[in-house]
């Protein structure tokens, strides 16, 4: 199963890792020609406005958007789930603007801009999670339809809406590639790929 990670900037190589760990067979994604065939779409971690401003100069935010809006799942991982949010705190323009969520960036201060803690996330069976978060944002308000998957000291760091999941730490940096799988279930669950 096709699944790629958009390969503009960011941790890139981790997550096609993941993902061949589980058996999916990873696309790293450049230019639109490179979504044709894609069961799913992983936005990495990096710098959301890069990333953004990146998306925008190779025309791949309209067909990005166009795919999470046909049902395609889409993962975010920290800037990828900034990408994701309808809203971003502070008035920054959206990018993507798909996932009725609002977000603030960079929301754990600055001595614990790195750090690392076990989260138990619904639907991921098998113990809790070692969550890795690195600059990290967080979800400040979610829509009626989002779903909440972990919460850290009473902040939202994992959501999913239908077919967009979005988390604001980096499962690409562990071993452990559940969410991954969870992820390629949700891939394989919808309906076929981009045309
Ligand atoms: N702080 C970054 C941003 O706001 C996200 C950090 C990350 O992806 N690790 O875009």
């Amino acid at each position: 199963m096709r699944i790629g990670v958009l390969g503009l900037q960011g941790d890139v190589q981790e997550h096609v890792e993941r993902l061949q760990d589980i058996g999916a067979d990873p696309v790293i994604v450049k230019r639109p020609a490179d979504l044709a065939g894609l069961r799913g779409l992983i936005l990495p971690g990096g710098e959301s406005t890069t990333i953004g401003k990146l998306m925008r100069k190779y025309e791949l935010l309209e067909p990005v958007r166009d795919m999470g809006r046909a049902g395609v799942p889409l993962y975010g991982t920290c800037a990828g789930m900034i990408l994701l949010a309808r809203e971003i705190e502070g008035g920054e323009d959206p990018h993507l603007g798909l996932m009725n969520i609002r977000v603030a960036r960079n929301s754990f201060g600055r001595q614990k801009d790195s750090f690392e803690t076990d989260l138990s996330v619904r639907g991921v069976d098998g113990g809790p999670f070692r969550a890795v978060f690195i600059r990290a944002p967080h979800v400040t308000e979610v829509g009626p339809d989002v779903e909440v998957l972990a919460e850290f000291e009473g902040r939202v760091v994992a959501v999913r809406q239908g077919n967009l999941l979005a988390t604001s730490f980096h499962p690409e940096l562990t071993e452990d590639s559940r969410l991954h799988r969870y992820f390629a279930e949700m891939a394989e669950a919808s309906t076929p790929a981009v045309q």
